[in-house]
């Protein structure tokens, strides 16, 4: 059997090692068009802000280190310019000698990646203007940073906030412009906002709900255009996304789907029975809306190597979906996420619940404990887990790995109640983060506690009574407008000041002391209270404008 793979990186090299585990015999060869194989795509923007000192490092093979240990015949400069799926072979073109051969094949996988999206703006080919996707895309950019003072990045995803990073830790000023009115999409708005601080204390501009326009030449700096502001810099990273590179699948007429990823079964195998794709390149069915999508993510490219390669040496693994659980570093703070984001249940159509917690990394009582804002959303029905966000300066990436997990294997809201994760005081508390949502999300469930959430805040009742239970010293710092004050321990001797039965709109500042003071309204004349999803907290995040507003405070 002879097995030829296009792409050498994260899911061609994953399907060639596997095959060798699988099947001595098998004849593999991998074309790959650059002069990298197996190298460390996800370090490049951190050897670029100087965390990753030794280039070195981020090759984690050479074409001789797998000819040596895995008797792999890996040919790089060599491209791949067409596929014949009618008499297997491709089209291969070798860079330095421009020569071009056909290599036969009895099984082809294609692992191409993604190709950087380069908008066909003016000025766009000005040599200052980068992508990164690849190792001379690194160096050249590298190149630049010398002499950078300033540089603009464009698009605020996961490698646009890791570009800004690294150029910061360079010492470099920067502007991040986002077309969106939000970073990481990936993300449900709110949850961006700690973000945006953040960014902000690390004196990063950010310019949201902006688009560059164009670009021009200022004695060899670039002019950004962005409409009303000109920014004139001396570097710009493009980072607005990526699309499939599936231009030899098309031409070999695979299916491919309308945004031109290239259509498996679960198999990884193409419409072509004798062709498999993985990778940034193939489409994939959405782990909680079942919608297909392309998400570009290193794990799922690796796992799905594995699968084709066990599919070809006639083992049974599938491939079923992907969830799109992702984690970034903006300076001190952590993001991560899994499964579906509020918009995109939206979006889908989807019946959802959600709940917001702020909970410590560890226990409060432990030096250097933190908050994570961390938000699930369920199925209101059957407490399925549909997705998760969280944000906080420690302990994001464990909760969101155990919230993937509890997501992938079906479990429920009140599942997290149940879940029994290491604790001792550095690490967590007895109630870890993740129980907490389980707790409220359960309580929700079950009735136990009816939430309010701050996008309602503008459209209350003309009755409702929005109502502080925090103390004197957060209700001067800041206060909902036109709230009624009234701290906890005081609310079992002074109800008779709340109307009757109205509808009470409870709030403190992260929610469980107004889940105190529901379950007291609820059981003394007001069954229709209900708290404040998150509090003040998560208030603050979805009306930034009313929390910015000092003079709304109410005496
Ligand atoms: P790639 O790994 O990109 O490999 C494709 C290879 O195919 C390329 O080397 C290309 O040269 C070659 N090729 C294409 N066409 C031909 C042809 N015709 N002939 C021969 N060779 C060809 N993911 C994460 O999950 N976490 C991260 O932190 C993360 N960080 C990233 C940071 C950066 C800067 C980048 C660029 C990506 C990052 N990713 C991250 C995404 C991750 O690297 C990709 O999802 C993954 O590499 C996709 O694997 P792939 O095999 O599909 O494509």
């Amino acid at each position: 059997m002879k097995i030829v793979i296009v792409g050498g990186v994260a899911g061609g090299m994953s399907a060639a090692t596997r095959l060798r585990r699988m099947d001595e015999q098998a004849e593999i060869v991998v074309l790959e068009r650059d002069d990298y194989v197996s190298f460390a795509n996800c370090g490049l923007p951190y050897h670029l802000g100087g965390e990753i000192t030794r280039r070195e490092a981020l090759v984690l093979q050479t074409p001789k280190s797998l000819r040596d240990q895995f008797g792999i015949d890996v040919r790089t400069g060599n491209e791949v310019v067409a596929v014949h799926p009618g008499t297997h072979e491709v089209v291969v073109r070798e860079r330095d000698s421009g020569r071009e051969y056909t290599e036969s094949y009895d099984r082809l996988i294609l692992s191409t990646g993604a190709a950087a999206i380069r908008p066909p703006l003016p000025g766009i080919d000005h040599p200052r203007i980068r992508s990164l996707r690849n190792i001379p895309d690194m160096d050249g950019i590298a190149a630049l940073l010398g002499d950078a003072q300033s540089a603009v990045v464009v698009g605020g995803g996961y490698i646009g906030l890791e570009m800004v990073e690294a150029l910061r830790h360079r010492g470099i000023a920067v502007t991040l412009v986002e077309a969106a009115d939000q970073i990481m999409t990936v993300l449900d708005r709110e949850m961006t906002v700690p973000l945006l601080a953040e960014l902000d204390r690390n004196d990063v501009r950010v310019l949201l709900s902006t688009t560059a326009k164009g670009f021009a030449d200022d004695d060899g700096r670039v002019v950004v255009d962005l409409g009303d502001e000109r920014l004139t810099t001396d570097l710009v990273i493009l980072a607005v996304g990526v699309r499939p590179e599936s231009s030899l699948a098309v031409a070999a007429g695979l299916a491919v789907s309308d945004r031109g990823a290239v259509i498996v079964d679960e198999h990884m195998r193409t419409s072509d029975p004798d062709i498999f794709a993985v990778g940034d390149s193939v489409q994939v069915t959405d782990t909680v809306t079942g919608n297909p999508v392309v998400v570009p993510l290193a794990g799922p490219a690796n796992r799905q190597g594995r699968i084709a390669a066990d599919a070809i040496s006639g083992r049974p693994s599938s491939y079923t979906s992907t969830q799109g659980t992702g984690i970034v570093r903006v300076f001190g703070l952590t993001a991560a996420m899994t499964g579906a984001t509020e918009a995109a249940l939206t979006r889908a159509g989807r019946p959802f619940q959600k709940v917001y917690v702020h909970p410590n990394d560890h226990a409060g009582y432990f030096p250097g404990a933190v908050s994570i804002h961390l938000k699930v959303l369920f199925d209101p029905q059957d407490g399925r887990l549909l997705g998760a966000q969280a944000v906080g300066a420690d302990g994001v990436d464990k909760r969101i790995d155990v919230l993937a997990v509890a997501l992938r294997a079906g479990m429920t809201i009140e599942d997290l109640e149940h879940l029994e994760l290491a604790y001792a005081p550095p690490f967590g508390s007895a109630k870890d983060a993740v129980n907490m949502a389980g707790f409220v999300g359960g309580n929700l469930l079950r009735g136990d506690v009816a939430l309010w959430y701050a996008e309602q805040w503008p459209d209350l009742p003309s009755d409702a009574v929005v109502l502080d239970v925090r103390n004197a010293d957060e209700r001067n710092r800041w206060a909902i407008p036109d709230s009624t004050w009234i701290p906890l321990p005081e609310l079992r001797d002074r109800l008779g000041e709340l109307p009757p039965g109205a509808p009470i709109y409870a709030y403190c500042r992260s929610g469980f002391r107004s889940y105190l003071a529901q379950r007291i309204l609820a059981q003394s004349g007001w069954p229709e209270a209900a708290t404040l999803a998150g509090g003040e907290l998560t208030f603050q995040a979805v009306l930034p404008a009313v929390a910015a507003d000092r003079e709304l405070a109410s005496a």
